[in-house]
């Protein structure tokens, strides 16, 4: 008799994001295989659980995906909750489905808990909504980063078709990033805001133009970041925009 897997989101860090589901299954949990991302008080609800880490930050050390899928089987085997705890939602750009394929070929039984992704979490943040009736009916959900020997994907494409587009790991890829949006058609004066470390105390949003994205990235620090692009930050950008004017203004007045 095999345990069962449970991928978990443990959503953008804040850990009252965290699902009833996803706190009451790290409470059950035997064991929890969990991202870099994960915040150390969501893992403390993990009360009676081993835990490994297992975290993947984007240019650092990180366990090869087959072996995760290994430990994961080997784990549901001996344990009869294993719990997979991913960043935001599991089943967004958290190689989900490798696992899931991995539990499948094994014949362990698996569940899915979805979480609050990076993308809610900052449009939360900015209190910008990625729809908006008349402006923006499509929103695309892209990352420019491919793994070692992953073919080229066209996120480009995608972003320059949707009316909001959420950039994903992209925040050290930004001169790139400009420069071929801007190359496909993307208007450089097109709002854009960087959000790092969304629902954290050390969250940051900065807001600008596409043109400006450079600059803008090297101002946020090395938290996860997400790039949002799209119309619907045009009153942000300006609310922003005259604000920095009215300063400008009063300290040249107490000159
Ligand atoms: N499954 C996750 C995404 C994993 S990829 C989700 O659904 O959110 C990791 C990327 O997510 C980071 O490089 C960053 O782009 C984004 N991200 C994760 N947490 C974030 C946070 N708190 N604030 C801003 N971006 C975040």
């Amino acid at each position: 008799m095999s345990g069962k897997v449970y991928l978990v989101g443990a959503g953008p860090g804040a850990t009252d994001l965290l699902t009833l589901r996803a706190a009451s299954l790290l409470g059950r949990a035997d064991v929890v295989f969990y991202d870099a991302l994960v915040a150390p008080q969501t893992l403390a609800l993990a009360a009676h659980a081993t835990k490994i880490a297992v975290g993947k930050r984007s240019g650092r050390y990180s366990t090869a995906q087959k072996f995760i899928n290994k430990r994961l089987v080997d784990a549901a085997r001996r344990h009869a909750v294993v719990v997979r705890l991913k960043g935001g939602d599991p089943m967004l750009f958290g190689r989900a489905q490798e696992e899931i394929d991995a539990l499948t070929a094994a014949g362990i039984e698996f569940e899915v808990v979805p979480g609050v992704t990076a993308a809610c979490a900052a449009s939360a943040e900015l209190g910008v909504s990625l729809t908006r009736r008349g402006v923006a009916r499509t929103v695309s959900f892209v990352t420019p980063r491919a793994a070692n020997g992953e073919p080229e994907n066209d996120w480009a494409k995608s972003v320059t078709a949707a009316d909001t587009a959420i950039i994903y790991m992209g925040a050290g890829l930004s001169d790139t990033i400009c420069a071929t949006l801007v190359a496909r058609g993307r208007a450089g004066s097109t709002p854009v805001a960087v959000v790092e470390d969304a629902t954290l105390p050390a969250k940051r949003i900065v807001l600008g133009r596409l043109c400006e994205l450079p600059r803008i990235a090297r101002e946020i620090g090395s938290g996860p970041a997400v790039i949002i692009l799209g119309e619907v930050l045009r009153q942000a950008l300006e609310t922003q925009i005259s604000r920095e004017k009215r300063i400008l203004r009063r300290c040249a007045n107490q000159e």
